[in-house]
């Protein structure tokens, strides 16, 4: 179990299901970002949540006894914005179904925002869709732009209902278009192979640290870096080592994890 922890320098942490659980903090959170900013380690939370901008994401924190500087916080919307500046230039107009969260990461990195004339179609979760948008995006596709969505997950749990998210408004495109988009967020790898740029780390000591087989360690495995799994969010251990791709690690919870991990660096 160890030696994968001795390694790690760098760590992307995914938030709900590790960090919190709706808008309360799991045991031992707070102690956990203090762990990896007192340790200097490298780390970014990493989230397919596109609808909020990394300073909302901090007051969030915040809030929770957590103090994570916005730069520290990498969600699907920013990742996007990078993916598309290493790939077209500035100025190129962008049509996005989502949130002003969104707009706000691409606008920062010089895209302008567009209508049918545009050549990308970004696509996230929106909670104002209408049917107009859908057809500005379905035009827009079919009349040549690329189409990337910004993560896959085709719902989005609240307190005590399952609604839908972003996949579920991308599907809608793609059967209109019969084009499939190209997925930044987990498990799709742009966003964490963009998180290891900006920490300029290396894959052979980073680690992934979230809750879903399916996201985070799919994710983490396909990108080609460490995983490990707490079992706070969605995932069961039954699930995990039954998996194609297992965590390397599984932990109960955060003071789990943290006890070994001081343990080992002690040793
Ligand atoms: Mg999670």
């Amino acid at each position: 179990m160890g030696s994968v922890l001795a390694q790690v320098r760098n760590v992307l942490v995914d938030m709900d299901g590790v960090l919190y659980r709706g808008l309360t903090a799991l045991p031992g959170a707070a102690e956990f970002i203090a762990f990896l900013q007192e340790r200097g380690l490298g780390y970014l939370l990493v989230t397919n949540n596109s609808t909020l901008t990394p300073e909302q994401f901090s007051t969030r924190l915040a809030r929770m006894g957590m103090s994570v500087d916005p730069e520290h916080i990498y969600p699907s919307s920013v990742a996007t914005a990078n993916y598309l500046a290493a790939h077209a230039p500035r100025g190129t107009r962008v049509f996005v179904v989502g949130e002003q969260a969104l707009v706000d990461a691409l606008q920062a990195r010089g895209f302008v925002m567009g209508g049918r004339e545009s050549q990308y179609v970004v696509a996230g979760w929106d909670k104002t869709l209408t049917y107009d948008k859908l057809v500005t995006a379905t035009l827009a596709i079919r009349d040549g732009a690329t189409f990337i969505g910004t993560n896959p997950d085709k719902t989005y749990p609240l307190e005590h209902d399952i609604v839908p998210g972003a996949g579920s408004i991308q599907a809608a495109i793609t059967a209109a278009t019969d084009v499939e988009p190209l997925v930044i967020g987990k498990p799709g790898t742009p966003a964490l192979l963009g998180a290891l740029e900006l920490l300029g780390a290396a894959q052979k000591d980073t680690a992934i640290l979230g809750d879903r087989l399916d996201t985070d360690i799919l994710g983490g495995a396909r990108a080609g870096i460490h995983t490990i799994m707490v079992l706070t969010g969605i995932s069961t251990e039954a699930e995990a080592l039954a998996s194609d791709t297992p965590p390397e690690l599984i932990y109960a919870d955060l003071p789990a994890l943290l006890t070994d991990w001081r343990r080992i660096l002690l040793a």
